[in-house]
């Protein structure tokens, strides 16, 4: 007879995982089914081992500003990228064992192989699709294995993969995804980052600290085009002075490979096509959901634009079917999965008082050099909503912990709604920002007005000063500038 749960969760990514916790807690038995590596992309392939890599790129860059600081270094810093790269998969390796060791801690039960849904209520697992990388993402041990398992409650948290282009598919040797990008066996003279998103910034801004020669093209008028313009600019101009070349208005329309290189033809919005030699090429053009081969169109599931259709709560159309994490949409965000998650098992335990997910609300960060990080509406966002609005903002060249720590080209930008006060968004770029949003998002959560946060004392010297005098500014009474 097939084992029988409460709930079983399909991926054990940052929404399954933490799904899978908060469902034992509340006394769920519960069990987790993974095909290829426990923590998912997050852990694995994603969020962790590209800020490991990038604080190695960080180190690297301060090193070679030594001299800025009164600091002597004979000669010049260099990586070792394969030393590099060891350490980011150790990090990654590190934290992929620390999933394994939450789930014995909670009792949940791991299914090792690839979850199919025959109908509500029923999975069958079979033998797993991924091959499995050792030692670094091993098996863990003490797992069941094929075979079918009931639960009152599924959850898919399948997660999502890189999106292709048409004729502009990566081939994983001279057209990378971000899986090869993650641990490069030796690094190219030359690189294109096709995308200006979170990914593609993150891993331009990381190859050109390590000394690449990198062109970054964008078929948006601005790099990461769905954060403030504004911000965006600074980001640029400061990547630019790191020699990073950027093209925006612009597409790959076709790549030509050699044995050991490509040429991009670019085309401009004027209609003038260039072609761009480089050794390699990542394609960051996005990501689409694993929602293939689970048995969703079967039992009726509605999807969208590849992904699963859900409410605030997870739930799907179909009663007993429950979705989270990038499977189920954008923003497609570790932080956003766990939320779904916490949100999905707590509304399945009936818990009083869960509120849905509220994604207007979910901050995003990225780790490139300069740090960028929102939350809520940019500037346009809320003109194009008709949002009667108060703008604020806050060079860092007036902050003197920024000027201390010789990072002063930054900015910090608020959005208020005029009549209430509610802060509706806020922006950053520089050193820490994406440690010092979090404190825009806890105010808004709780919904604060320009006047409470005017009453908040902000330590001093701090890079978060910033945030007290942007929402000054937006009230005419700034006081550093
Ligand atoms: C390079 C990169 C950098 C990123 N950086 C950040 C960042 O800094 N911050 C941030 O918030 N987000 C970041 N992300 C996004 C983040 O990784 C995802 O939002 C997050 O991993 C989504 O979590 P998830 O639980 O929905 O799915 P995933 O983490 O994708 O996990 C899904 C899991 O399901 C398993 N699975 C799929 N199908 C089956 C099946 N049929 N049977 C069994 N198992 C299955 C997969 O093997 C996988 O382990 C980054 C992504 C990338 C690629």
């Amino acid at each position: 007879m097939a084992e029988n749960y409460d709930v079983i969760i399909i991926g054990s990514g940052p929404g399954g995982y933490v799904a899978a916790v908060r469902a034992s807690q509340l006394g769920l038995k519960t069990a987790i089914v993974e095909r290829e590596h426990l923590g998912g992309i997050c852990l694995n392939w994603g969020c962790i081992p590209t800020k490991a890599l990038l604080r190695s790129a960080e180190i690297l860059d301060h090193a070679n500003h030594a001299k800025d600081y009164g600091l002597v270094l004979e000669g010049k810093m260099t990586a070792d990228v394969k030393a590099v790269v060891a350490r980011s998969r150790g990090v990654s390796a590190r934290l992929n064992g620390g999933v394994g060791f939450l789930m014995k801690k909670n009792k949940v039960d791991v299914i090792w192989g690839e979850a199919k849904i025959t109908k509500p209520g029923e999975i069958v697992v079979g033998k797993s699709s991924k091959p499995v990388v050792e030692p670094q993402n091993p098996v863990p041990k003490n797992i069941k294995g094929e075979g079918t398992y009931t639960a009152k409650h599924i959850i898919v948290a399948t997660g999502a993969r890189p999106r292709a282009l048409p004729g502009i598919e990566p081939d994983g040797k001279l057209i990378w995804t971000y899986f090869e990008a993650m641990k490069p066996a030796a690094l190219p003279k030359s690189l294109i980052v096709m995308g200006s998103g979170a990914i593609g910034i993150e891993f331009a801004s990381f190859y050109r600290s390590m000394g690449v020669d990198v062109t970054v093209v964008e078929v948006m008028a601005t790099i990461m085009p769905v954060e403030d313009v504004e911000v965006t600019a600074i980001a640029r101009k400061q990547l630019e002075k790191r020699g990073m070349k950027i093209i925006t208005s612009a597409k790959i329309t076709k790549v030509e490979k050699a044995a050991d290189s490509i040429t991009a033809h670019v085309e401009t919005a004027d209609g003038k096509v260039q072609q761009i030699v480089a050794d390699r090429m990542i394609s960051a053009v996005g990501v689409q959901g694993n929602i293939e081969n689970l048995g969703l169109e079967a039992v009726g599931v509605k999807t969208d634009r590849g992904c699963v259709v859900i409410d605030g709560y997870g739930k799907t159309n179909v009663a007993g079917i429950y979705a989270i994490g990038d499977v189920a949409g954008p923003p497609m965000l570790a932080h956003k999965a766990e939320h779904e998650g916490v949100v999905c098992v707590e509304k399945i335990a009936g818990l009083p008082n869960v509120h849905a997910t509220d994604k207007s609300k979910v901050p995003g960060c990225t780790y490139c050099n300069p740090q960028v990080a929102s939350v809520g509406l940019t500037e346009a966002k809320a003109k194009e909503l008709g949002r009667d609005i108060r703008v604020g903002r806050f060079s860092f060249a007036a902050n003197g912990k920024a000027i201390a720590l010789g990072e002063d080209q930054g900015l910090c930008k608020v959005i208020f709604d005029k009549k209430t006060g509610e802060l509706l968004g806020a922006h950053m770029v520089g050193a820490e920002v994406t440690e010092l949003i979090q404190g825009f998002v806890v105010a808004m959560n709780l919904e604060t007005t320009e006047e409470e946060l005017m009453h908040t004392i902000f330590p001093h010297p701090t890079v978060s000063e910033t945030m007290k005098e942007a929402v000054l500014d937006a009230y005419g009474r700034v006081l550093n500038a």
